[in-house]
């Protein structure tokens, strides 16, 4: 028998949320049951519900930042057990025998990984996410939320916080590196946090200096405006690493000239229009232009338990199942500092 639960729901891109029932599937062997604490609202939700990245399936439930307590399990499951702290990210399955899920890389599942919503799942289904009491997962897709870590600060880390904990590691930031975050939104402030606490020299690059008091607390060294006269040509060449976390259209070879020689631009932001590029700001100085998706299983455990050995966390605004779509409207403006947290007690 299914379970039943409440959850936030759109019936098409441009319907308002509304609390719905929804029902979870009786927990198979291998699955876990979470009652959902808190849901983070991740700029993907937004893109994903308003129809920006293509047709979505509704009615949908989104939210892929989810933290909560076991409440559950299958008969098969011994790693979970009924009041651990867990969290659960983008995916909730994938083939776990490919070479990429043998890896550790779910994410790039050469079956194609189940996202936690809008996505089929292996009985046909459409995935649903986050914004909602309860969810249930294969327990190999469930994360433990280290207890320095309450579950407010938790949520967003499991999008925002491995999605830039993956290319600052992969492209092994050390005290020694001059990272800059484009975009001070969700992503940028975990990057940030992240990178400073690797001892990084970390530069925010944001629309205005509106954000910079916030910037210094996060741990950046300063914040520069991109919109300010000269800004190009002045901080030509400083940065090893750029993390572009930009939701929007911006122009992106005008950014890759901040980067030094053989410096890296990871984008993680996907805005919905087709980006232009001149191959010629790659070719002079040899740089990279890379992207960057979530990150595995495994790789964002170990980005919890480095967040919680760092002491560090989302800086959130906590909100009602009322306020979300509000909510997506200061997002978009980017105006939050700098997640919205969906508290879901407030479903009752
Ligand atoms: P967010 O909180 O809205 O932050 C995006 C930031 O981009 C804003 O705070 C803003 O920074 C900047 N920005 C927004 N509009 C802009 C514009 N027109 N011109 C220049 N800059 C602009 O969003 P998020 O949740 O961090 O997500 C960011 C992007 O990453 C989204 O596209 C999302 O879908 C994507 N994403 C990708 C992955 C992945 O795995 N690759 C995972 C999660 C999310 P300032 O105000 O500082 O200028
Ligand atoms: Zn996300």
């Amino acid at each position: 028998m299914s379970i039943t639960v409440k959850a936030l729901q759109k019936q098409g891109p441009d319907s308002p949320f509304e609390v719905v029932e929804i029902p979870r599937r009786e927990p198979r062997p291998d699955d876990v049951v979470i009652d959902i604490k808190a849901a983070g609202i991740c700029h993907s939700d937004i893109h994903t519900i308003r129809n920006e990245w293509g047709e979505a399936h509704f009615p949908l439930t989104v939210g892929h930042e989810i933290a909560g307590v076991v409440s559950q399990v299958g008969s098969s499951v011994t790693a979970w057990k009924v009041g651990d702290r867990v969290g659960v990210g983008c995916l909730v399955n994938s083939c776990g025998t490919c070479e990429q899920c043998r890896l550790g890389e779910e994410q790039n599942c050469l079956r194609g990984p189940v996202g936690t919503y809008n996505s089929e799942d292996v009985d046909g289904t459409i995935t649903q996410g986050g914004y909602s009491q309860k969810i249930v997962v294969n327990e190999r897709f469930v994360c433990r939320i280290p207890d320095e870590l309450d579950f407010d600060k938790a949520a967003p880390l499991l999008c925002a916080g491995i999605t830039t904990y993956s290319p600052i590691a992969r492209w092994k930031v050390t005290p020694e590196s001059k990272v800059a975050v484009l975009g001070l939104g969700g992503l940028g402030h975990m990057g940030v946090q992240i990178a400073a606490a690797l001892g990084a020299e970390v530069t925010v690059l944001s629309r205005s200096l509106a954000k910079a008091e916030s910037a210094a607390k996060l741990g950046a060294k300063r914040t520069l405006a991109t919109t300010a006269e000269g800004f190009f040509n002045e901080h030509r060449g400083e940065f090893d690493l750029i993390i572009n976390t930009v939701s929007a259209n911006i122009d992106v070879d005008r950014y890759l000239r901040l980067l030094k020689p053989h410096g890296v631009m990871a984008v993680v932001g996907l805005p919905p229009e087709r980006q232009k590029l001149s191959f010629g700001s790659l070719i002079m100085g040899g740089k990279v232009l890379t992207g960057s998706n979530i990150g595995g299983i495994r790789e964002t455990q170990e980005m919890l338990d480095f967040c919680a050995k760092h002491g560090i966390g989302a800086v959130i605004e906590k909100i009602g199942v009322h306020e979300v779509d509000a909510a997506y409207d200061r997002v978009v403006a980017g105006d939050v500092q700098f997640r919205f947290v969906i508290d879901t007690a407030t479903f009752e």
